[in-house]
């Protein structure tokens, strides 16, 4: 007995985006844009797409010959997606990632949302800036990359990563001396002088692992090591919703706050580029609460 009623959300006039990523089974990506489009009565459909290494390209060229409205893409394509746009943007660019690509008019323009992301859901959480600050960046992968470009186009004063593997820190540190006003220096994850590196700080950003679920215990700084009240600490973990590096952060007196509102904010940007979308900030902070809810964090 078929028990249901006529779904007509998808049509011949549908237009259709997607993930593209390696696995995609784990993202909320296709939840965020339905709820996006169904709420906002945009006509458009997400679906993921699990797609093999040697099949980048091939899936590339199928999006092209489908018409795709535009794209995410997640690990592990982020950097390797680059060679098979026509164009992006300066961010995207510095960074060396894109997670979003629109499609206009048959070219394939790539965008880094995660940077802003990252920069608004702090800016909106801390009710502070970057402007004038001292940052420092626990962290040098992708992630790292993205925060420390936009905390200095954002004004900080000065940028520290420190970083497990030297060249890495090393590598945002020349990539933000050379494009921005900011001031950055690399230095080792384990080095004495991080205390006092810390204590300069305004801003401590936690873009390492550590600490995220099933280690939940892990904490990327040691014991010994203490927040004042100045300090605002970003964890761009959100499983678990409060870190112990948050924890300890939110005992000392100090700001904390976790990654959600960069995952749910890089998600409603690359939307807003897609499908050209208007977001106010009411829709930002509706989809943030809604998503906290979803994933009780
Ligand atoms: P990634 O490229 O793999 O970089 C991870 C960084 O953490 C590397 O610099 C690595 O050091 C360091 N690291 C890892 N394990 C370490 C350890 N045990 N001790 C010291 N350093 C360690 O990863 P990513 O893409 O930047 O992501 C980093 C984190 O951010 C992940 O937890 C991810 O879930 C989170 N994230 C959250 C959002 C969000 O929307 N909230 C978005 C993106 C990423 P080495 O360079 O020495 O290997």
């Amino acid at each position: 007995m078929l028990k249901a009623e006529i779904d007509a959300r998808v049509s011949g006039k549908t237009k259709v985006m997607g993930l593209l990523g390696n696995p995609v089974e784990h993202s909320i990506s296709p939840q965020l844009h339905n709820t996006l489009s169904r709420g906002l009565g945009i006509d458009v459909i997400y679906l993921p797409f699990k797609v093999e290494r040697d099949s980048l390209e091939a899936a590339v060229e199928g999006f092209k010959a489908i018409n795709i409205a535009g794209f995410n893409v997640t690990i592990p394509f982020k950097e390797e997606i680059l060679r098979f746009l026509d164009d992006c943007s300066e961010e995207a660019k510095l960074i060396g990632a894109v997670n979003t690509v629109v499609n206009r008019s048959g070219k394939l323009i790539g965008y880094n949302t995660d940077a802003k992301g990252f920069s608004r859901s702090f800016e909106d959480a801390s009710k502070s800036s970057f402007y004038n600050k001292n940052i420092l960046i626990l962290g040098a992968g992708g992630a790292a990359r993205a925060a420390a470009l936009k905390s200095a186009l954002k004004g900080a004063d000065t940028v520290v990563i420190a970083n497990r593997t030297a060249k890495k820190a090393l590598d945002i540190a020349d990539m933000i001396n050379k494009n921005t006003s900011c001031k950055a220096v690399s230095m080792d994850f384990n080095d004495a002088g991080l205390v006092k590196t810390l204590d300069k700080s305004d801003i401590i950003i936690n873009t390492t692992p550590i600490g995220m679920h099933p280690d939940i215990h892990g904490c990327p700084l040691h014991d010994e090591i203490s927040f004042s009240k100045k300090h605002i600490v970003y964890d761009l973990i959100y499983n678990p919703s409060e870190t112990k590096l948050l924890k300890r952060a939110r005992a000392d007196g100090a700001t904390a706050i976790n990654g959600l509102g960069m995952l749910i904010y890089q998600g409603v940007f690359a939307f807003k580029i897609i499908t050209g979308a208007n977001i106010s900030n009411d829709i930002l902070s509706a989809m943030l609460s809604l998503f906290s809810n979803y994933l009780s964090i």
